[in-house]
């Protein structure tokens, strides 16, 4: 039997030779690109190993179960980010665990993250959360409706917005990824002059297809089970 750590470093070792290729063909350069550990069903246990393999930062998808890792490797320094979808009952525990939160997809969520920080005087940096496929189970803003969206939280002076992410149709073949990974970064291009230049995260990609999304102009990719191995339930 492999030890997990012999187990995540292979993963790891596939990942970055994947990654390394990736570049190569966009003629990138590594270090434009961040891994984020999506860690939900995975221990602190693997998570401390990917941390000493050198991934820094990771994301957690529901706040409880983010609140209890988070807290046991305190020890660490590790980037948290959150990436699940974000009750607005939930707003007020997530701004003191994480310090992105990548999943803004709505108004009355941006009205309590204003309302939140400002209780806490800080701003929070946010990536906005893109509904690519336009797909009706999936949260997120679409392209048509992104003008619209950032114009009524303008006046939200403690929302940092510094990038999109997004979580695209499954298909089956990666390749057929590309086009919705392409309408993002156009997505992104036509925003970056409204936004500055603390816009300036594309954060898409996940294990079955983010070699893709490197190709495209992912800057954090989000990977779980291509490196930590399958989920469990109760981790
Ligand atoms: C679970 C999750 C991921 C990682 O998915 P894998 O297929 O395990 O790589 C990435 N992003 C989000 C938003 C997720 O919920």
């Amino acid at each position: 039997m492999q030890s997990l750590k012999e187990v995540l470093k292979r993963n790891y070792a596939i990942l970055l030779d994947n990654l390394q290729k990736a570049c190569l063909k966009a003629g990138r350069s590594m270090d434009s690109i961040r891994v984020l550990g999506a860690s939900k069903g995975q221990s602190p246990e693997k998570i401390k190993i990917a941390y000493e393999l050198g991934i820094k930062l990771f994301g957690e998808n529901y706040v409880q179960e983010g609140e209890k890792k988070i807290k046991e490797l305190s020890f660490l320094n590790i980037e948290w980010h959150f990436i699940g979808r974000l009750q607005t009952n939930k707003v007020k525990k997530a701004l003191n665990l994480f310090s992105v939160l990548q999943t803004l997809d709505r108004y009355d969520l941006a009205k309590e993250i204003q309302k939140q920080a400002e209780k806490l005087n800080k701003s929070v940096p946010v990536l906005i959360e893109i509904n690519i496929g336009e797909e009706p189970t999936k949260a997120g803003i679409t392209k048509g409706e992104i003008e619209d969206f950032l114009e009524k939280i303008s006046n939200f002076n403690r929302i940092k917005i510094i990038g999109l992410m997004c979580l695209p149709p499954y298909k089956e073949n990666p390749e057929e990824v590309r086009p919705y990974f392409v309408e993002m970064r156009k997505l992104f291009e036509r925003l970056k002059p409204y936004l500055g230049s603390e816009f300036r995260e594309l954060s898409m990609g996940t294990s079955h297809d983010y070699t893709v999304a490197v190709e495209e102009g992912a800057t954090i990719i989000r990977i779980g089970e291509a490196l930590f191995g399958k989920r469990e339930r109760n981790p």
